[in-house]
C-alpha cells in the first residue's frame, strides 16, 4: 500500500454543530479525520446557545402557566423559583450532552485533539498547546462565532453578553438588554418570566429587523402589554457603575439603572488569529469566510461551514452544510446546501415561527401577493383571562397561488412552522392549504381555515 501523503484526509477546526457533524459523517464515509476543539464539545448551540437557552425558556414559562392555571381552578400560591438550582441542573445536562458529542466522534473513529488549532499553511495545522504540527489533505474551518462586545463604547466591560447570562450567580432583579435581534428578545422574555424588571434598548425603529412587519408589530404590542420597557431609536452611549448597580446612559440622555446590563448586539465570526490571511483565504470585511456554493474557500483544499461563513447563522443550517460538505468530498459528489425556505423560531412568549418570504421580501422580489391574516384570542385564554392574542399570516403569490411565506405569533409557533415548512418546500398552494381538513380544537387549524383575503399588494414600480 502507498504511504499516505498527509497525516489525515480531513482536519476539522472546531467541534460545534457543523464541525462535529462534518467530522463524524466524513469518517463514516471512510475518510481519515481529525478534529480540534479548545473548549467544550458541542460548540455554541450546546454550551452557550440553543440548548441552554431553551432550558431557560422552559424555566421562565412556568410563571405565566401558574397565573393562567387559576382560571382553571388551580391554586398554586407559594410557588418559588430558585435560580442557582436551575443553573446547576442546566450545567449538569450541558456536560452530559457535550460528552455525547465527544463520544459520537470517538465512536466514528475521529482523532480528537483538545487543543487550539492554527492554520500554518494550506495543509498544516499547528496545535497551540501541544506544539504539534499535523498535516491533512483537506481543512474544514468550523470555528463559529462569539458575541460582539462593543468595546468602543465606554464602560461595556461592566456588561455581560449571552455567554455570561448562562452563568449569573443570582437572578438579576432588573436587567437592561441592548439589542433588538432574536437573542435580545429571547433573553428579555426569559428574565421577564422569572420576575425581573426588563428594559430593552434598540437603536432601530422596530425590533426583529428582517422579520415580517406583522410579527414585529405583534411582538412589540405583546411586550408593551406585559410591562416590558421597550426603548426604540435609542443608542447606548456609555455604562458606569452606580453602587452595586450599573447605569446605562443613552445618547438621548435617558438612563437606566439596572443590576445587569446585557449586550446582545450581534455576533462576530471566529476568524482572527487563525492563520487564514497568511494562507490566502478570502474573507469579507465582516471577517466572515467567503465560500462558493460547495462551502469551498478561495484556497481549493480549505472549506468552511456554519456561522463562520455568515450565511444563515442557525444550528440546522450548519448541520446541513456539514452533510453537504461530507457528500461533496467523500460521498456522492458535489452537493450544494439549499438555504431556501429555512424555518426558524424566536422563543419569546408567545413564540414566533416563520418560514419563507415576509410580505416586504415577496414584494421586493417582484411578486404580486395576496395576504391572508388572522388575529385571535386562543381558547385557553378565555378561562385564564390572559390578554394575549395570536396572529397567523400567509403570504401567497397572487398569480400561482403558491404560499410564499407563513408567519405565526402564538404558543408553540416553532413547532407549527416546522410542519408548514414541509408544505412550502413541496410548493403548496393556498388552495391545497384550504383543501386540508382541520384538526380541532387547535391553534394550527387556523392555518387551513383562513378564508378571507385581507389585502392584495403589487410590487412598487
Ligand atoms: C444565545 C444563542 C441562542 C441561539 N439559539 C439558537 C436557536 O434557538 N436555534 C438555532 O438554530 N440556532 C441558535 N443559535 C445559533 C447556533 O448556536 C449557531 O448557529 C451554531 O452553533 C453554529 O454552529 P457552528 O458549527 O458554525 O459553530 P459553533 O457551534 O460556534 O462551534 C464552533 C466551535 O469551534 C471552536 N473553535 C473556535 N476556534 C477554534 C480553534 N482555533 N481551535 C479549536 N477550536 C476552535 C469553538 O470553541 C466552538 O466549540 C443560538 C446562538 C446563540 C449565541
Amino acid at each position: 500500500m502507498m504511504p499516505h501523503k498527509f497525516d489525515f484526509d480531513l482536519f476539522v477546526i472546531g467541534a460545534g454543530s457543523g464541525g462535529v457533524r462534518a467530522g463524524r459523517v466524513s469518517a463514516q464515509m471512510g475518510a481519515r479525520v481529525a478534529i480540534a476543539e479548545d473548549d467544550q464539545f458541542g460548540g455554541t448551540c450546546v454550551v452557550r446557545g440553543c440548548i441552554p437557552k431553551k432550558l431557560l425558556v422552559y424555566a421562565s414559562s412556568f410563571a405565566e402557566e401558574f397565573e393562567d392555571s387559576r382560571g382553571f381552578g388551580w391554586n398554586v400560591e407559594g410557588a418559588r423559583f430558585d435560580w442557582p438550582t436551575l443553573i446547576a441542573n442546566k450545567d449538569k445536562d450541558i456536560t452530559r450532552i457535550s460528552g455525547a458529542y465527544r463520544s459520537v466522534l470517538d465512536n466514528a473513529g475521529v482523532a480528537i485533539f483538545e487543543d487550539r488549532a492554527f492554520i500554518k499553511d494550506a495543509h498544516t495545522i499547528h496545535l497551540k498547546k501541544s506544539g504539534r504540527d499535523i498535516t491533512a489533505e483537506t481543512l474544514l474551518v468550523a470555528t463559529g462565532g462569539y458575541p460582539s462586545r462593543e468595546t468602543e463604547i465606554e464602560g461595556t466591560e461592566l456588561c455581560i453578553t449571552s455567554d455570561e447570562a448562562f452563568h449569573l450567580k443570582k437572578l438579576p432583579r432588573s436587567i437592561a438588554i441592548i439589542g433588538g435581534g432574536y437573542i435580545a428578545l429571547e433573553f428579555a422574555h426569559i428574565f421577564h418570566g422569572m420576575g425581573a424588571e426588563v428594559s430593552l434598548v434598540y437603536r432601530g425603529p422596530k425590533v426583529l429587523r428582517g422579520f415580517d412587519e406583522d410579527l414585529r408589530d405583534a411582538l412589540h404590542a405583546s411586550m408593551e402589554r406585559k410591562g416590558f420597557r421597550v426603548m426604540l431609536d435609542t443608542v447606548l452611549a456609555r455604562c458606569e457603575p452606580d453602587g452595586s448597580k450599573i447605569r446605562a446612559v443613552m445618547i438621548s440622555g435617558e438612563t437606566i439603572l439596572a443590576d445587569v446590563v446585557m449586550l446582545a448586539v450581534g455576533r462576530r465570526p471566529s476568524t482572527t488569529g487563525l492563520g487564514l490571511e497568511a494562507t490566502g483565504v478570502a474573507m469579507r470585511r465582516t471577517g466572515h469566510i467567503e465560500v462558493d456554493r460547495y462551502s469551498r474557500t478561495s484556497v481549493p483544499n480549505i472549506y468552511a461551514i456554519g456561522d463562520v461563513t455568515g450565511r444563515l447563522e442557525l444550528t440546522p443550517v450548519a448541520l446541513h452544510e456539514a452533510m453537504c460538505f461530507a457528500k461533496t468530498l467523500y460521498g456522492d459528489g458535489p452537493t450544494a446546501p439549499d438555504h431556501e425556505l429555512v424555518a426558524t423560531a424566536v422563543f419569546t412568549r408567545p413564540e414566533i415561527g416563520t418560514v419563507g418570504m415576509s410580505e416586504a421580501k415577496a414584494l421586493a422580489r417582484g411578486h404580486t401577493i395576496d395576504i391572508y391574516k388572522t388575529s385571535f384570542r386562543p381558547l385557553k385564554h378565555t378561562l385564564s383571562g390572559r390578554d394575549e392574542r395570536s396572529m397567523m399570516k400567509l403570504v401567497v403569490d397572487a398569480k400561482t397561488d403558491k404560499v410564499l411565506g407563513c408567519h405565526i405569533f402564538g404558543p408553540e409557533a416553532g413547532e407549527m412552522v416546522q410542519l408548514v415548512a414541509i408544505a412550502l418546500k413541496l410548493g403548496a398552494t393556498k388552495a391545497q392549504f384550504d383543501a386540508t381538513v382541520a384538526v380541532h380544537p387547535t391553534m394550527a387549524e387556523e392555518l387551513v381555515t383562513i378564508r378571507t383575503k385581507t389585502a392584495t399588494r403589487t410590487p412598487a414600480g
